[in-house]
C-alpha cells in the first residue's frame, strides 16, 4: 500500500524515501482508518509508533537494564525519581481513534484480544477527560494470549496495570501529572514508591528485597525531571523465567539463559545472597527436566507447544486473534470455544513447528557441526 500523505507531517521528503527503502512504513486499514506502523526506530519515533490521520500513538521506548542497582542509580540519577513495580505481561497502548477504543501491541499492531476486552480492563470514561490520551501499560495474568508464564499473584483471566500516559500529539505526560490522572480517572496502575533521591538508595534496595520475597519481577526507576528510566529485576524472577521457558529450549537463544544467570549472580553479589540448594536444584530441574519432557513428547509423535486459555467478549475476537498470531509468524491450533459466564472461552495451542522439526531431526540420527 502507498504511504498516506499525513506521514509528511512527521518526516521530511528525504526521510520518507529513506524509510520507505527500509520498508519501515507498514500501512493497513481498520474500518475507515488508515494506520501506518513504523517498523524501525527513527529519531524521536520508536519502532511500533503508529501514525494516522488525526495524530499518532507514540511507540514505547526500550528501557535500559542495570545489573548493579546501587551503582546504576548513582550513575543515572542526579535528581529525584519514583520507583514503579515492573510487572510481567505484555505491553499495550490504548487510544480512542475515530471513536473506537483500540489497543496496540509494542510492535504497533492492533491487538484483537486486548481491544475486545478493553472495556473490562480500563474505565473508558478517561477519554471523556481527554479523548487524545494514549494509556500505556501491561496486561498481566494467566489469561494472556502471549505469555504462558505463571504469575504468582493473579489467579485467573487478565488485568491491566497502567504505567505510561501519552497523547496523540506525542506528548509524554509528566510523571506526577500522570499519577494524578490515573487516580482521578480510576485507572488501575502499577504500584509505586517515592519520590526518592540518590541518598535513599538503601530504601530502594529494601523495596527490591521485599519484591523478591513476594515473587515479583522487579522495578523500573523513573526520573521526575528528564524521563530517564532504568530497569532492574529480582533474583526470584530469574528462576521463574528459567522455569517458564526451558521447555522452549530449542526456541530461545542461548543468551536468554545466560542473561538470567548473570542477573542472578549480580543480584547475589550486591545483596550478599548465598544461593541455597533449593534455588540451585530448581534451576537445574528447569534446565534439564522440562526440556527432557518435551523431547519425550516429540519422540512419542507429539509437538513442542504451549497451551493458552483466553476469555473474550465476542466470538469473532478469537478468530481475529488467531489471524493476528499467524501474521506474526506464530503457528496455532484452535482447540475449543465455549460460552462461559458472558465470555467466549477459547483454548488453543501455540505450536513450535521449527523446534519440533529440529528435535525430530536429531532424534532420527542426523548429524550437525557445533
Ligand atoms: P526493552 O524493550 O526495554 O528492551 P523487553 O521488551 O525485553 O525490553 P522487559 O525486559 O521485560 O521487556 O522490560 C521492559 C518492559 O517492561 C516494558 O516494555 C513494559 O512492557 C514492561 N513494564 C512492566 N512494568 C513496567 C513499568 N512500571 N514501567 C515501564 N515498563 C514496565
Amino acid at each position: 500500500m502507498e504511504t498516506p500523505p499525513f506521514i509528511e507531517r512527521y518526516f521530511h521528503a528525504e526521510e520518507i524515501t529513506q524509510l520507505q527503502k527500509k520498508d519501515a512504513f507498514q500501512t493497513s486499514n481498520y474500518r475507515e482508518l488508515v494506520l501506518v506502523r513504523l517498523t524501525h526506530d527513527h529519531k524521536k519515533y520508536p519502532r511500533g509508533t503508529v501514525f494516522y490521520e488525526d495524530g499518532l500513538i507514540p511507540g514505547y521506548p526500550r528501557i535500559m537494564r542495570v545489573l548493579h542497582l546501587e551503582n546504576g542509580v548513582k550513575r543515572y540519577f542526579k535528581g529525584r525519581f519514583y520507583i514503579e513495580e515492573k510487572v510481567d505481561g505484555y505491553n499495550v497502548r490504548v487510544g480512542l481513534l475515530n471513536g473506537y477504543p483500540l489497543a496496540f501491541t509494542r510492535g504497533g499492531f492492533i491487538c484483537p484480544f486486548t481491544t475486545d476486552r478493553v472495556a473490562d480492563l480500563i474505565d473508558l470514561n478517561v477519554f471523556h477527560k481527554n479523548p487524545k490520551y494514549i494509556i500505556n501499560g501491561e496486561v498481566v495474568g494467566p489469561g494472556s494470549p502471549y505469555n504462558s508464564e505463571v504469575i504468582p499473584y493473579i489467579n485467573e483471566d487478565v488485568i491491566f496495570l497502567a504505567f505510561g500516559l501519552f497523547d496523540i500529539e506525542n506528548r509524554n505526560i509528566p510523571i506526577e501529572e500522570r499519577y494524578k490522572i490515573f487516580e482521578q480517572c480510576g485507572i488501575q496502575h502499577v504500584r509505586r514508591w517515592g519520590p526518592f533521591g540518590v541518598p535513599d538508595v538503601d530504601r530502594v534496595k529494601e523495596i527490591v528485597l521485599e519484591l523478591d520475597r513476594d515473587g515479583r519481577e522487579g522495578i523500573v526507576i523513573k526520573s521526575i525531571s528528564n524521563g530517564k528510566q532504568i530497569k532492574y529485576v529480582t533474583l526470584s524472577s530469574c528462576l521463574r523465567d528459567l522455569q517458564a521457558s526451558s521447555d522452549l529450549i530449542t526456541e530461545l537463544p542461548a543468551g536468554f539463559y545466560l542473561q538470567r544467570i548473570l542477573r542472578a549472580i549480580f543480584f547475589c553479589h550486591e545483596f550478599s545472597v548465598v544461593l541455597d540448594d533449593h534455588y540451585l536444584l530448581e534451576s537445574a530441574k528447569a534446565l534439564y527436566l522440562s526440556p527432557q519432557k518435551v523431547l519425550k513428547e516429540v519422540a512419542d509423535g507429539g509437538n513442542m507447544r504451549e497451551s493458552f486459555e483466553v476469555n473474550v467478549r465476542s466470538e469473532n475476537a478469537v478468530y481475529e486473534l488467531m489471524e493476528h498470531l499467524k501474521r506474526s509468524g506464530i503457528n496455532t491450533k484452535l482447540l475449543s470455544i465455549e460460552n462461559v459466564d458472558h465470555f467466549f472461552r477459547s483454548r488453543f495451542h501455540r505450536i513450535y513447528t521449527e523446534g519440533t522439526r529440529e528435535i525430530r531431526h536429531k532424534l532420527t540420527g542426523h548429524g550437525f557441526f557445533d
